[in-house]
């Protein structure tokens, strides 16, 4: 309700507004807490080859582990610290989580050339960011050109300098730059011209919409999803279809030349320790060469 809609509309907006700062408040103490308790974690969920499904790389995605409440999903999480300026903080756990996931994967499963892509806020992109990466893969005996760096349309949207110049930085120092979420923002086409992007994330809406009932919607989001793939090859982009769930979406994607696909279908985003049982299984046959 507005709030001219008189008295009652009145006390529904302000009730509404009242559940929402009270909320954002709790998510607030609970990034305080998590901070200083350890409770975030980075999960991990494998990207494959769409052929022969072998794993490729895999993607860091933050969970807060509330020790009361379990595993509390990113989306709000990360909406408040960015809002905040505690994605800074919260980012710096991350990173050094998940590059310890690595070294802990490669380590046990042997698979040495596997890259871990991490996700960035806009916020992240500090003049520290490249020196503190450094010194996390240094001490973790990782090769920066393990490290996969996703940004969003958000990232490049703000066209800043600094974010451009750190974005650069980071690609000389060997990582590589995936955009994420590609199809869902504003005029993505003019980020490829301007900025250095190694792989290009189609986005899961894309996904779905392969399969959609109506023949017209099925129609051009295959064709869409063609063409992105096509233009990304000829500017030597990877092209990685996210949020596949079905053989029938894997089967498509791959007949339309999509090179790497990440889905439940193969695996869901898991704790470090569950993936590395997973590998380790005697029947396993998820780390075969990719
Ligand atoms: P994203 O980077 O696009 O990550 C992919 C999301 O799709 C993840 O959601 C993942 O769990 C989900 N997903 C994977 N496979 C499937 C599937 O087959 N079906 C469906 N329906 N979903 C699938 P999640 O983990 O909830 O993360 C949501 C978003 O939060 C991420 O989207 C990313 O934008 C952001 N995020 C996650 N971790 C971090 C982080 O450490 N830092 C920052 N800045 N953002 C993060
Ligand atoms: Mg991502
Ligand atoms: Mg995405
Ligand atoms: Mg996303």
């Amino acid at each position: 309700a507005k709030k001219r809609d008189g008295k009652n509309g009145a006390q529904l907006f302000d009730k509404a507004m009242l559940d929402r700062a009270r909320s954002r408040a709790e998510i607030e103490a609970n990034i305080e807490a998590g901070l200083a308790e350890s409770w975030f974690e980075a999960f991990v969920q494998p990207i494959v080859n769409l052929n022969g499904r072998g794993i490729a790389g895999f993607e860091a995605l933050m969970r807060l582990n509330h020790p009361q409440k379990g595993l509390m999903p990113p989306a709000e999480i990360i909406s408040v610290a960015e809002e905040t300026g505690k994605i800074v903080r919260v980012g710096n756990v991350i990173m050094e989580k998940a590059i310890s996931n690595l070294a802990k994967i490669s380590r046990i499963s042997g698979m040495q050339d596997t890259y871990l892509a991490i996700n960035f806020s806009p916020l992240q992109f500090e003049p520290a960011l490249p020196a503190r990466l450094a010194a996390i893969v240094g001490r973790h005996g990782i090769r920066p050109e393990r490290i996969v760096v996703e940004i969003t349309e958000a990232v490049l949207m703000h066209d800043n300098p600094q974010i451009r110049m750190i974005v650069t930085e980071l690609r000389r120092f060997g990582c590589r730059i995936a955009l994420d979420d590609f199809g869902t923002g504003y005029s993505s086409l003019s980020y490829l011209n301007r900025f250095p992007v190694d792989i290009i994330k189609i986005d899961q809406s894309f996904t779905r919409a392969i399969n959609d009932g109506d023949d017209d919607v099925r129609q051009k989001s295959r064709m869409l999803i063609e063409g992105i793939t096509t233009l990304s090859h000829k500017m030597n982009c990877t092209v990685i279809a996210e949020g596949i769930e079905t053989e029938e979406e894997c089967r498509t994607l791959h007949q339309m030349g999509l090179d790497y696909g990440q889905g439940y279908l193969f695996h869901r985003p898991q704790h470090a320790a569950a993936l590395i049982e997973e590998l380790m299984a005697p029947q396993s046959s998820v780390a075969r060469a990719s």
